[in-house]
C-alpha cells in the first residue's frame, strides 16, 4: 500500500487493552506517519460506536484501510462494520484473549505489524450471525456463557485474566447442566445436557482448540458439543480438550455447517458470542461467508496453549 492509495482509518478503544498494547499502537501509527501515510484517529465511545466508525470506512471511497485497536469485542463490531467492504482490516490486539488476532496469527510484537502492513497479504474472513447479531470467532452456550455473564456483571472497564477466577470457580460449582438441542444444516445432532460451541477460530482461552478444523475462510462454521450432565463430566472434557483428544471421544459430537440452530424448553441457558454476553435461546446461526478482507501474516500459525499462558503471566 502506498500513501497515495488514501488515508488510514484508526478505530481504537481508549479503554481496552494493557500499557504495552498501546505501545505498540503509538509507535505503529509514527512508522506510519514516517512513511508518508495519512493516518486519522478515531477513539470508540461503545461498541456501537466502533461499528458505525467502521461502516463510514467502508463507504468513504478515500479510505484505503482500517486499523482496530482493541479487544474482541471492538474488533468484532469493525469488522461488522466493514462486512461486504473491500476496505481491508488490519487488527492489533489490544484485548485480554485476543481470541481473532491470535488466530491470524499476530503475536502483539510491532515487528509482526509492520511485517503485515509491508506485505499486505489479505485473507477473508467469515463472519458468523446470531439472531442478527455478528461474530467474528465464537459463540458458546451452556457453562461458558455462564462465566462471561458472571464476568460482566462485575466488570468495570479492562480485565485481565485472573478477573475470571471467581467468574469461573462460582459458575462451575452452582452449574446446572440443562437439555439444548442443536440442529445442523436441518438435521438433529443432539438433544440433552450439555456445552456447545460454534466458531470460526480453532483456538479458544487460553488457546484450547476447541474446534480445532474451523477455518476462518472456508464459508462453514464447526461445531463442539460436548454432552455433559455434572461436574466430573466437565473436568474430563476439559482434560480431554487441553489434550487434544476430545473430539475422538463417544461423548463429543464434532461437525461442520452453515446453518445451525439451538432451543431449549428452559430459559436459563445462558451464550456468549466472542466472550461477550449473547443473545437467550432460541438462536438461529448462519455464516456470512468471505465477509471482511483481513490483512494478516502469510503462513503464520495461532500461538498454542504454552505461548499463550506466557503472555498472560506477561
Ligand atoms: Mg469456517
Amino acid at each position: 500500500m502506498k500513501p497515495d492509495d488514501g488515508y488510514i482509518k484508526y478505530i481504537v478503544n481508549p479503554k481496552s487493552g494493557a500499557t504495552s498494547g498501546k505501545l505498540v499502537w503509538n509507535r505503529f501509527e509514527k512508522y506510519l506517519m514516517k512513511k508518508g501515510f495519512d493516518v486519522r484517529i478515531n477513539l470508540t465511545q461503545s461498541l456501537s460506536h466502533a461499528c458505525e466508525l467502521a461502516v463510514e470506512a467502508a463507504n468513504d471511497s478515500d479510505c484505503a484501510m482500517t486499523i482496530a485497536i482493541g479487544g474482541d469485542g471492538t474488533i468484532r463490531e469493525v469488522a461488522h462494520g466493514l462486512e461486504g467492504s473491500s476496505t481491508p482490516l488490519l487488527i492489533l490486539p489490544g484485548g485480554t484473549e485476543n481470541l481473532l488476532a491470535n488466530e491470524l496469527g499476530f503475536n502483539g510484537k510491532l515487528e509482526t505489524i509492520i511485517k503485515t502492513f509491508d506485505a499486505c497479504y489479505i485473507r477473508p474472513l467469515d463472519l458468523g450471525n446470531i439472531n442478527g447479531r455478528c461474530f467474528t470467532s465464537i459463540a458458546g452456550f451452556g457453562y461458558d456463557g455462564e462465566v462471561v455473564h458472571r464476568m460482566n456483571e462485575q466488570r468495570s472497564g479492562h480485565i485481565d485474566h485472573y478477573d475470571y477466577f471467581w467468574p469461573i470457580w462460582r459458575s462451575f460449582w452452582n452449574y446446572k447442566f440443562e437439555p439444548m438441542c442443536v440442529t445442523i444444516d436441518g438435521e438433529e445432532v443432539y438433544n440433552g445436557p450439555g456445552l456447545v460451541f460454534v466458531g470460526n477460530i480453532s483456538r479458544y482461552a487460553i488457546g484450547l482448540q476447541i474446534l480445532h478444523d474451523a477455518n476462518y475462510s472456508d464459508g462453514l462454521l464447526d461445531v463442539c458439543v460436548y454432552k455433559c450432565g455434572s461436574q466430573s463430566h466437565l473436568v474430563k472434557h476439559s482434560l480431554m480438550t487441553v489434550l487434544k483428544h476430545h473430539s475422538h471421544c463417544r461423548d463429543v459430537i464434532y461437525r461442520q455447517g452453515k446453518k445451525i440452530s439451538i432451543k431449549s424448553e428452559t430459559d436459563r441457558i445462558r451464550t456468549e458470542i466472542d466472550g461477550d454476553p449473547g443473545p437467550a435461546l432460541p438462536v438461529e446461526i448462519n455464516v456470512i461467508p468471505n465477509a471482511v478482507q483481513c490483512v494478516v501474516p502469510e503462513g503464520a500459525k495461532p500461538a498454542g496453549i504454552r505461548t499463550r499462558i506466557k503472555r498472560a503471566i506477561g
